[in-house]
């Protein structure tokens, strides 16, 4: 089936329906054999439509406790994250999504990139402090917007963003660190080049519904995020084998249905395209000053909680599920007892730059919570151990793998 038809044409919002309209909260029998398919990992995309929009608060713990058991048996009782340094590539964009303060609709002029001198200066710092993922994301398309990017790319003997990105994904290789690369949807082309740098790479899909591109929708000045482009990059990385991370994005207008059939979709891909997907990020919007969202209240945390659960009960064992803890204070133990295996990249030395007012947890924070709540913490690669085990990289990303020693004998970091 192509990835158009399973966007199902129904828009049931039942979250912005009068009450009177609302659906009843699913009944005890329900309950029972809903909690019964997810436990044998066996819930439908009819199921999880249900679901969503029929629980109770009460019930959501329910699923939250049947994921967490999931997730033990799965991947026994260890959590895992990944050193990283964060570089931001531009912050040029030439979209403007309602929420983002990472996009600069202006920068000093010669300032439009990151100079590569910087990046090394980052690189050298971050190898000293045993750091093996280096993260970089870019604005989308900038040289497509604003001239003076493109004239800084032709003054430096570059083309595109991409092509700069991939220069610096070599500049990593080179001293044995791993790049993990998040430049926005993609061409064909772009996909076979960065592929060839990069240890894994990722898009957030955010959400697979049309109508959030719309007028007065958050992505409605945001070409890049129409579901057709991130679906169509997520497809590319699937049939380019490139180990994957994607994400949803909760609070930015979705509708219950929103979310599974976004879940749904990226069960359905993953299976097409032979296991590429390693992770899923579920991540919670923040209102940040300064955005047209800023007095737009970020979802319930227990909201959040409980798609991360479905998560883990509807899409296939082997992707994970992870949830950013700088965006989650206070809530780690729950997410843990919700499902998640993985906490992202966490950096010793630079600030997530897409929510910089939210610092990230010291190291020691994430250990004593995880170990607190009886999980072992392990350091891993930007991919994932099964894809270390089964060299799932391009030859130049495992020759840096081997030449740094930089996995252990199961795949995690050695460092
Ligand atoms: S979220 Fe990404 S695509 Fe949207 S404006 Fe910000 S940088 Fe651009």
């Amino acid at each position: 089936m192509p990835w158009w038809d399973v966007i199902p044409k129904i828009a049931f919002f039942n979250n912005v329906l009068p009450k009177e309209e609302q659906k009843a909260p699913l009944t005890t029998q329900e309950l029972t054999e809903y909690l019964q398919k997810a436990r044998e990992l066996s819930l439908t995309l009819e199921d999880l439509r249900t679901i969503i929009s029929r629980t109770s608060r009460k019930d959501a713990l329910k699923f939250c406790q049947v994921a967490s058991r999931i997730r033990d048996e799965l991947r026994g009782r260890i959590l895992t994250y990944s050193r990283n340094i964060f570089i931001p590539v531009t912050k040029l964009c030439r979209n403007a999504c309602f929420y983002c303060t990472f996009r600069r609709p202006f920068v000093q002029r010669g300032r439009e990139f990151i100079s590569e001198r910087e990046v090394t200066m980052l690189l050298e710092r971050a190898k000293k402090l045993k750091v093996t993922e280096v993260l970089f994301t870019t604005g989308e398309r900038a040289e497509y917007r604003y001239k003076n990017a493109m004239k800084w790319l032709k003054t430096h003997d570059f083309d595109s963003t991409i092509e700069y990105v991939y220069h610096l994904g070599e500049k990593c290789l080179d001293v044995g660190l791993l790049p993990h690369i998040n430049a926005g949807a993609l061409m064909e082309d772009e996909m076979k080049m960065l592929k060839e740098v990069s240890a894994s790479m990722g898009l957030m899909l955010e959400n697979v519904s049309v109508r959030l591109t719309r007028k007065n929708e958050v992505h409605h000045a945001a070409p890049d995020k129409h579901p057709r482009y991130r679906l169509e990059t997520h497809i590319l990385a699937g049939k380019y084998g490139v180990p994957w991370t994607t994400g949803i994005l909760l609070g930015i207008g979705e509708a219950a249905d929103d979310v599974a059939r976004s879940l749904h979709v990226i069960k359905t891909i993953h299976q097409r395209y032979g296991g590429f997907i390693q992770e899923i990020i579920v991540q919670n919007f923040q209102p940040k000053s300064g955005t047209v969202m800023k007095r737009v209240s970020p979802p319930d945390p227990e909201y959040v909680k409980f798609i991360v659960a479905l998560a883990r009960c509807y899409l296939p064992r082997e992707i994970g599920v992870q949830v950013p803890p700088n965006l989650n204070r206070g809530h780690e133990v729950d997410f843990i007892h919700s499902g998640i295996c993985d906490w992202g990249g966490v950096s010793p030395l630079t600030k997530d730059h897409v929510n910089p007012e939210m610092p990230w947890p010291r190291e020691k924070e994430l250990y004593d919570i995880s170990v607190r709540s009886g999980f072992v913490l392990r350091r891993r690669l930007p991919l994932y151990p099964r894809f270390v085990a089964s060299k799932w990289t391009s030859e130049r990303v495992w020759e840096t793998l081997e030449r740094y020693k930089l996995a252990d004998e199961k795949g995690f970091s050695s460092k």
